[in-house]
């Protein structure tokens, strides 16, 4: 029952007042926006490897922190921490042996079928409404690849401004190390000269 796990430790969490050494605004303080991966070997790790703690940054994360498209949910999220939220820079943290590298689009859409979840005409009907079900489940295959990826879409959008700095890094899940793909302030310098 981890549901009832979950309320009864929150509850004793609020009256021991637990939060107290968290508190903080909404606006970060280090002025950054962080995308990064789901894995749960990140949810403490990544932010500890970076030293950022509550009220320092924003921080999106999804199946290998990969940024779909220019105008999905991750993205939208990086324009308004951009906008609204003053995030001044821009870091984007792919990792080493991400689950979404290893994604099998097609062993997922079995397991689909296998569970009775969905059927082929299902799957036909989908494809019919113009979505690409394994293009739309693959995750990626080689982590610099996706950060350098990332970073260019970032770097491109026509609604991010141009002076402000998208790093790309990796992390190992281990030992939180990070490898630095992309210097955004280096970016900036050349596309300046
Ligand atoms: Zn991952």
């Amino acid at each position: 029952m981890l549901l009832q796990e979950i309320l009864e430790y929150n509850e004793q969490f609020v009256q021991d007042k637990k939060y107290l050494p968290n508190e903080a605004t909404k606006m970060p303080k280090k002025r950054m926006v962080v995308v990064s991966c789901m894995d749960a070997r990140l949810i403490e790790l990544l932010p500890k490897a970076l030293d950022i703690h509550d009220g320092d940054a924003k921080v999106i994360r999804n199946a290998g922190g990969k940024i779909a498209s220019p105008f999905d949910s991750v993205m939208q999220s990086v324009v308004a921490s951009v906008y609204d939220l003053n995030a001044d820079e821009i870091f984007l943290i792919g990792h080493h042996r991400c689950g979404a590298s290893q994604s099998n689009p097609k062993g997922t859409i079995q397991k689909m079928l296998d569970r009775g979840v969905t059927t082929p005409e299902i799957l036909s009907a989908i494809e019919y409404a113009g979505v690409d079900l394994e293009k739309w489940l693959f995750g990626f295959h080689n982590v610099e690849d996706l950060t350098q990826a990332n970073v260019d879409l970032v770097r491109n959008h026509p609604l991010i401004p141009k002076d402000v700095p998208v790093h790309g890094l990796v992390i190992d899940p281990h030992t939180g190390k990070l490898e630095l793909v992309v210097d955004g302030y280096k970016a900036l310098n050349e596309m300046q000269h």
